[in-house]
């Protein structure tokens, strides 16, 4: 890879006929058409907050550096952006009136509405631009170690860059747009940024089943890359949001913190009721002694069953009640000169005088939650903590 240094492209050249897409919210051209800004490895513009946008006007105007650029030239005279277009996107946007610097004085001013020498000092500046060249992977590479300065790219997005191609481009198109008009619906089912490849990286690692991060979703990306289309990632997703919004009618906000591609899995070959759901989880929802509302969904998905209640984290008995019902358990078996875990007086072996500590003991439902018990004193008993586990397994 070859690179040299130029300093005398000014910001009045490279954003010559700055073209930017809303629709597709990137920056398409610059350089008088020379310049390619957002190259389809790159990820989409997340600049236009009203603070790093205005940030870089900011820095322009106050002379300070914006830092390094780099530009791939992959033909004679054609170039793209490798690291720098979040900046020039930034630049371009300002110079074409698409939002507003602030001063000091918390006035706004459009590009159009500056002062000229303002202005000019704007197109004037000079950026600071290595032009490389190579082939494409030793350039890729290369852009995975640059890419440190600002906001790092994640897993994805270097994803996006590795297997750059024809299918990627393709599913961005759908998962990656933020003017999607199913994202509403879509996003009940997951807590994503959309811009940052986060819906994309969902649907990615449905189709692929890749659950746990091993590997799966990488792999697919790799075999796909030159597919001419994305029918199998696009069914797949619209299947699994199909199947969860048939049987859970009710959207709830925890549905955004489940893994619905792995629920579908594992539980799309069984019929359900959704009304009879919907009665169960409103159920489940306004139990006091159910703490975890996540996991009522797989709970009923697997059909509630009493060795699945660990999903639900049932409220357990606070210290107060476990110290009450410990004294009094103890003096009990003290006078009856037995053990004080009730469980170990009826197995009769060698611990049914044994007197434990506190600490030794747990707090037990005697009769449990999925059958009615409450998280309350009178439904409270210790026992040591073999027999804890014991019962607690039945
Ligand atoms: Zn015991």
């Amino acid at each position: 890879m070859k690179t040299r240094l130029r300093t005398d492209l000014t910001i009045r050249q490279i954003c010559e006929g700055f073209q930017y897409s809303e629709s597709e919210e990137k920056g398409l051209f610059g350089w008088a058409g020379k310049l390619t800004i957002q190259p389809e490895y790159q990820r989409n513009y997340i600049y236009a907050n009203g603070k790093d946008d205005v940030a870089v006007i900011d820095s322009l105007l106050k002379g300070y550096p914006i830092g390094l650029i780099y530009f791939v030239e992959t033909e004679r005279d054609k170039y793209e952006i490798l690291d720098g277009q979040q900046r020039i996107t930034s630049i371009g946007r300002y110079i074409t009136n698409k939002f507003a610097w602030i001063d000091e004085n918390d006035i706004p001013y459009k590009f159009e509405s500056l002062p000229k020498d303002k202005q000019e000092k704007i197109y004037n500046t000079e950026l600071t631009i290595y032009i490389c060249s190579g082939d494409e992977s030793e350039i890729k590479e290369w852009f995975k170690t640059i890419n440190i300065a600002g906001k790092p790219l994640n897993n994805q997005e270097l994803l996006n860059s590795i297997y750059s191609g024809t299918f990627i481009t393709k599913a961005k198109e759908i998962f990656s747009n933020s003017q999607n008009s199913n994202l509403h619906k879509w996003l009940s089912y997951m807590k994503v940024e959309v811009k940052r490849q986060g819906l994309l990286e969902v649907a990615l690692s449905w189709v692929s089943k890749d659950w746990e991060k091993d590997g799966n979703l990488e792999k697919y990306m790799a075999n796909h890359r030159h597919d001419d289309n994305i029918n199998e990632l696009t069914s797949y997703f619209n299947d699994v949001i199909n199947w969860v919004s048939t049987i859970f009618i009710d959207v709830k906000d925890e549905m955004q913190y489940i893994n619905w591609g792995k629920m579908y899995e594992k539980y799309h070959k069984n019929p359900y009721n959704s009304n009879e759901i919907s009665k169960k989880l409103n159920e489940l929802y306004s139990d006091y002694f159910v703490t975890d509302k996540k996991g009522c969904y797989e709970y009923i998905l697997n059909g509630c069953r009493k060795e699945d209640t660990k999903l639900l984290n049932i409220r357990i008995f606070d210290e107060p009640t476990k110290k009450t019902v410990y004294e009094r358990q103890t003096q009990e078996a003290k006078l009856k000169a037995v053990s004080n875990c009730p469980m170990c007086v009826i197995e009769n072996l060698s611990n049914k005088v044994k007197i434990w500590d506190y600490k030794d003991m747990d707090a037990d439902h005697v009769t449990a939650w999925s059958k009615g018990g409450s998280t309350d004193i009178i439904n409270c008993q210790m026992l040591c903590r073999t027999h804890n586990r014991i019962k607690g397994n039945r």
